[in-house]
């Protein structure tokens, strides 16, 4: 088997508070392999940000990695140094957030952010850098780049913000890049734009993807699989065909049911009834029992974990025995 771009295992990720420990994402493991797109679905509060962004080494303190490994091809990279981890961010792995001017400098060129990226990252002059960053510019779409190459990022809208960012992100040939929302500040006409931007930019470059999104829309239309969060756990992951048309888990398939259908089959949409606990409040056994409609004896008490079903993986009593002491509870 082709070694995983990113190997995730058992991540733990805690915040002290004077009221205690929140743990925000608890035992998390996933892979991507090389050119493959993973979509990390959920609702707000589901831990899938706090993923990414602690791969990314960008956890503020005093969060931190409290336990579990973040390996890239090969190299552990969630013990490095931060310059050492400055040095990985931007080269071998891209970034791409739900505001674009949380990555560009409103004070510079576009231009000047591109060139300074390529020059940090690869082994070129400022002339070569400058035919390369007008060469990305006009990968991702961008109108006149030798014009617009000179503007500033207030000058652009936001779908050509996000265009930019694109460019930035891939502009050092990063192994990974970690796109977080990247559309859900757009308008929903540009919003498809950009996802079919970063999935065909992505497969040219060869880069994996990890796309953070609350659309399961989006994962739909852009991943090869899907893993879905809940209370800073993964609770189902899969190839996405599988997981869209026959989910396993009972969350993912209240997210299902909350989907217009464009066939119109539907015409009610369901809703899942109530909301996402609080980190200071995380239920006990099954974090998701308390909305559960299938939620039966052991939920409350024993949290499952991710076991193999069929082509994906589930963390739910539904699909493997539960404990024998279970059997006694009320
Ligand atoms: Fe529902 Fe129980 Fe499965 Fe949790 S383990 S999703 S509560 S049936």
């Amino acid at each position: 088997m082709t070694e995983p771009v990113l190997s995730v295992r058992d991540l733990k990720v805690e915040f002290p508070t004077r009221r205690g420990i929140l743990t925000a994402v608890d035992g998390v493991s996933f892979d991507i392999a090389p050119g493959e797109i993973l979509g990390v679905v959920g609702e707000s509060g589901a831990g899938k940000s706090i993923t990414g962004t602690a791969i990314i080494g960008l956890i503020e303190p005093p969060g931190r990695i409290a336990a579990g490994e973040v390996m890239l091809r090969g190299l552990r990279i969630d013990a490095l140094s931060g310059e050492a981890m400055r040095k990985i961010r931007g080269k071998r792995i891209g970034m791409v957030f739900q505001d674009p001017l949380t990555s560009l400098n409103p004070l510079y060129r576009i231009g000047e952010q591109l060139i300074e990226t390529i020059t940090t990252h690869l082994n070129l002059s400022g002339a070569q850098a400058r035919t390369r960053a007008l060469e990305l510019l006009a990968e991702v779409g961008i109108p006149a780049p030798e014009t617009r190459i000179d503007n500033y990022p207030h000058q652009f809208s936001g779908g050509m913000r996000q265009r930019v960012v694109l460019a930035l992100a891939l502009a050092a040939e990063p192994e990974l890049v970690i796109a977080d929302e990247p559309t859900t500040a757009l308008d929903v006409s540009v919003q498809a734009q950009i996802i079919a931007l970063l999935k065909r930019l992505c497969r040219q470059h060869g880069a994996a993807v990890m796309l953070i999104t609350h659309d399961m829309g989006v994962i739909a239309e852009t991943a090869d699989r899907v893993a879905v969060m809940y209370a800073g756990r993964i609770v189902e992951v899969g190839p996405v065909r599988d997981v869209i048309t026959a989910p396993l888990h009972p969350y993912t398939k209240g997210l299902m049911g909350s989907i217009p259908s464009l066939t119109g089959e539907t015409d009610r949409l369901t809703q899942i009834p109530g909301s996402m606990p609080r980190l200071t409040a995380i239920p006990s056994g099954c974090a998701f029992h308390p909305r559960c409609p299938r939620a039966f004896v052991p939920c409350p008490t024993f949290r499952p974990e991710l076991q193999n079903e069929a082509k994906s993986q589930v963390a739910c009593w539904l699909y493997q025995p539960f404990p024998v002491t279970a059997g006694a509870l009320p």
